[in-house]
């Protein structure tokens, strides 16, 4: 793996009505991988959609938050994926430890681990009362097709999505990454016609990166005349902490903690973003006990 850190640009073409994000998410990729300890198809799908979910928290603004829920009928289960406008990421899949021969084309069988029918759920905290939430049907397990569909669908705007995770024989990540191209309107079918044949024309994202390209010139290979507007680190956040365990246990209320302490004396709690173990001992629960009850 290249030590590059993980890196997001923005950037616009042809007066405004192209929006553009391209994305390098290798060490994020790896970093989830290490944490769930998930196989090389499971890393591919896993990478693919927080690639995904990286560039549409930076979509967001301030405070904004969003989840990706993948729910396809494949082996791996759900997937999900939170990012944010910081470009803070998390994720993890249901069932790690799944893998499949490659497919026909030699790559790794994501739609074979997503599955090709199921849902695609985003929910994005805006900041009001109400999330918005859009959900589109699985049209490929993919996910690239899929991210492009529920732009179309849900978002209305025609978007070309391309997302790609190299997997190195040891199962680390060699290279991770990404691009959305947004077409916005006023483009003329002469434009869009370039556009699409540009996008058609253009080594696959993985190829791109392991050829040492940087996010922006990535963007460049896609539109030559495009502006950056401006950059974005990326990284593995997650939020919990041992505070918050502490007050999900406390919000479980007194009768279920004295069932658990009777039970189990201790409990330990897992964050399935991030798979880190909170351990409260016996003394502990007493604390969250007597906490739940006043
Ligand atoms: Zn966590």
């Amino acid at each position: 793996m290249e030590n590059k850190k993980d890196r997001l640009v923005r950037g616009t073409a042809l007066n405004g009505r192209v929006r553009a994000f391209a994305v390098r998410t290798t060490e994020l990729v790896d970093e989830l991988r290490r944490r769930h300890d998930t196989y090389p198809t499971a890393t591919a799908a896993l990478g693919r959609t927080v690639t995904a979910a990286a560039m549409m928290g930076a979509m967001l603004k301030g405070r904004e938050k969003l989840t990706v829920m993948v729910k396809g009928n494949g082996p791996i289960g759900q997937i999900v994926a939170e990012s944010n406008a910081l470009g803070e990421v998390r994720g993890y899949v249901h069932n790690p430890h799944v893998h499949l021969p490659s497919n026909s084309q030699g790559k790794l069988d994501v739609a074979g681990v997503v599955g090709t029918e199921g849902f695609i759920d985003v929910s994005k905290d805006l900041g009001l009362k109400e999330p918005y939430r859009g959900s589109v049907p699985i049209v490929s397990g993919e996910l690239g097709d899929d991210f492009t569909y529920y732009f179309a669908v849900s978002e209305q705007t025609p978007s070309a999505v391309g997302l790609g995770v190299l997997v190195e024989t040891d199962n680390s990540v060699r290279v991770a990454g990404g691009f959305i191209i947004q077409l916005l309107p006023g483009l003329t079918d002469e434009e869009i016609t370039e556009i699409e044949k540009a996008i058609g024309s253009m080594p696959s994202v993985t190829t791109l990166l392991d050829q040492g390209l940087e996010p922006e010139e990535m963007l460049r290979y896609l539109l030559p005349d495009a502006e950056i507007l401006d950059g974005l680190d990326i990284q593995f956040v997650c939020q919990c902490s041992r505070e918050r365990v502490e007050q999900t246990l406390v919000s479980l209320g007194a009768h279920e903690l004295e069932r658990l302490i009777e039970e189990d004396e201790q409990a330990e709690v897992v964050c399935h973003f991030c798979n880190e173990a909170y351990v409260f001992d016996k003394d502990d629960m007493q604390v969250i006990l007597t906490q739940a009850k006043s």
